[in-house]
């Protein structure tokens, strides 16, 4: 007879492991009034109804969670009915949000990782969940959970967490783990991939050597997500204050080559490291200002990731075909973006201010005496100081952007208008502007 396959402790069990109070430590008290009346009121009504996902997370890690999650067997329908301060939302799932005055606080039904035969659910060749509206039970919905640490429930009328996937365990030994068998739920959802460096970079654990194994394979799958869902899940990655160390992990596993490949190759090739040096610096000033509630926006991250392979092609089009210097940074700006946009759908009002930046970068080689009053005042001037900043760091060479920076305040800029800052506080986190209001607009 064969022996049983190892376990994991991530293959289905028949009962979850109920954790009490005095073992994890975490209160009703922790929870906020509105969560706990829509658990109240749901339980009341017979249903099972508990706090999950990453707020459960983030709570146990002593951190601040951004919004609660709510798990509940009652369906969207009934959830709805009995709130009537409550809205259905969501395409490729169904929720319900339920509003107490301009905040609400999600509540899904218990779902299932459908297998494709079910009404309701659609998989891809490759396997990718096309749709999941397959309603479960609170086993399902546990086990269809991407990894360990997020799948762990909170019952609060006695205080207890319900562990079906020996979360617990993992998260206090900083490790993240998928459920099930990980070639099986990338392919199911490749963003799985992003997920895993996201809240390696952000929470500081490390991915099991499982999970992280199949990912320089699997990485390309990548590239059949729709491209609207990679662009936020990229400005996830990198606008939410863990840039610098969500770039290091998307390079360990191979992803920046999928996403990012024009950069990937400079970065690789490039034996000075002053591309890496100068992303570098981008990134962790982004994480700074987000750590200092300032705006950051998707098109200052956007060209500061494609600068590297611009100048290179710039160059290559200046000396190659003998484009004049500022010509071909224009053209090199517009190929890369052009070629970035079908990988990634980066809006237009993100990706026309990124190609400015980087055309303007071109002229900061030359003498700011030379440089016209109209052009300094033009509006995202001041993006392109920045990431002039950046280009130049904080050595000898350092004086180049004072020279610029005084140009340009001789020619009436200012940085940080009221606008972009109020503009971006409404988007929230990663939402923000560099000196670009977060639509895009004149910042500055
Ligand atoms: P954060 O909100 O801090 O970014 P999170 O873990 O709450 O992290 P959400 O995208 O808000 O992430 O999702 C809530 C929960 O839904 C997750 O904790 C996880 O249990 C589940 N989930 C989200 N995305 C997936 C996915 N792609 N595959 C499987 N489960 C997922
Ligand atoms: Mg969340």
């Amino acid at each position: 007879m064969n022996p049983p396959p190892p376990r994991n402790g991530t293959e289905p069990q028949s009962e979850p492991r109920i954790i009490p109070r005095t073992d994890h430590g975490l209160g009703r008290d922790a929870f906020p009034p509105q969560a706990l009346e829509i658990l109240g009121r749901l339980e009341e009504r017979g249903h099972a109804a508990y706090v999950v996902g990453g707020s459960l997370r983030d709570l146990l890690l002593g951190r601040h969670p951004k919004d609660f999650d709510i798990a509940t067997g009652a369906h969207p329908e009934e959830v709805r009915r009995i709130f009537r301060n409550s809205r259905l939302i969501g395409r490729r799932f169904r929720l319900v949000h339920v509003y107490f005055g301009r905040h609400y606080v999600e509540v899904a039904t218990f779902r299932a990782t459908p297998s494709g035969r079910e009404a309701g659910s659609v998989v891809s060749d490759e396997g990718r969940l096309l749709r999941d509206n397959v309603y479960g039970t609170e086993r399902d919905d546990a086990y269809r959970r991407d990894f360990t640490v997020n799948a762990l429930y909170y019952d609060a009328q006695d205080e207890s967490l319900r562990d079906w996937v020996n979360g617990l365990a993992d998260l206090r030994a900083g490790r993240l783990r998928l459920i099930g068998e990980p070639t099986q739920r990338y392919r199911e959802d490749p963003v799985r991939m992003l997920r895993a460096v996201r809240f390696e970079s952000k929470l500081g654990f490390h991915i099991d050597a499982e999970t992280a194994a199949p990912m320089k394979d699997l990485g390309p799958l990548l590239r059949t997500v729709p491209p609207a869902r990679l662009f936020e899940e990229i400005n996830k990655l990198f606008l939410n204050g863990y840039a610098a160390a969500a770039f290091v992990g998307l390079r360990r596993h191979g992803l920046l080559a999928v996403l990012f490949p024009w950069t990937e190759d400079v970065v690789a090739a490039e034996a000075s490291g002053a591309s890496l040096a100068f992303i570098e610096r981008s990134l962790a000033d982004t994480d700074a200002r987000v750590a200092a509630d300032l705006p950051v926006t998707p098109a200052f991250l956007l060209a500061s990731l494609l600068w590297p392979p611009t100048r290179r092609l710039a160059v290559a089009f200046h000396e190659g075909d003998g484009l004049p210097w500022h010509e071909a940074h224009v053209r090199a700006a517009s190929v890369l973006i052009a070629r970035q946009r079908r990988l990634v759908e980066v809006p237009r009002r993100f990706a026309e201010p990124a190609q400015e930046i980087l055309g303007d970068q071109a002229l900061f080689d030359g003498d700011p005496n030379g440089a016209s009053e109209r052009y300094l005042r033009r509006s995202r001037f001041a993006a392109s100081l920045d990431l002039l900043r950046n280009r130049v760091g904080h050595d000898a060479e350092a004086s180049r952007h004072a020279l610029w920076h005084e140009a340009w305040e001789r020619s009436g800029g200012s940085h940080h208008t009221a606008g972009a800052r109020s503009r971006a506080r409404f988007s929230g986190p990663g939402g923000g502007g560099q000196n670009v209001a977060p639509d895009g607009s004149r910042g500055g």
